[in-house]
């Protein structure tokens, strides 16, 4: 699951529902679907901690020694 960049600032960070409308004004959020409301920036700021967590592959490494290559999971 990805996001468009553009749309850190639609994107509703407590539920995840985008839409253009969620963007009342240029400084205030408020979500058409949860009714989730606050700062447009706080929004955005979550939305791209979220995008950086969820892209964050899980690098699990196999007890296999050094010929063992470590294999990467992107969830
Ligand atoms: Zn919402």
């Amino acid at each position: 699951m990805t996001v468009d960049p553009r749309d850190a600032g639609r994107r509703c960070s407590s539920c995840g529902h985008v839409e253009k409308a969620n963007r009342r004004t240029q400084a205030r959020f408020r979500c058409r679907a949860c009714g989730y409301e606050l700062d447009a920036d706080l929004n955005a700021a979550e939305n791209i901690r979220w995008r950086a967590d969820v892209n964050q592959p899980i690098v699990v490494c196999r007890p296999g020694g050094l010929e063992a290559e470590p294999q990467a999971y992107t969830l």
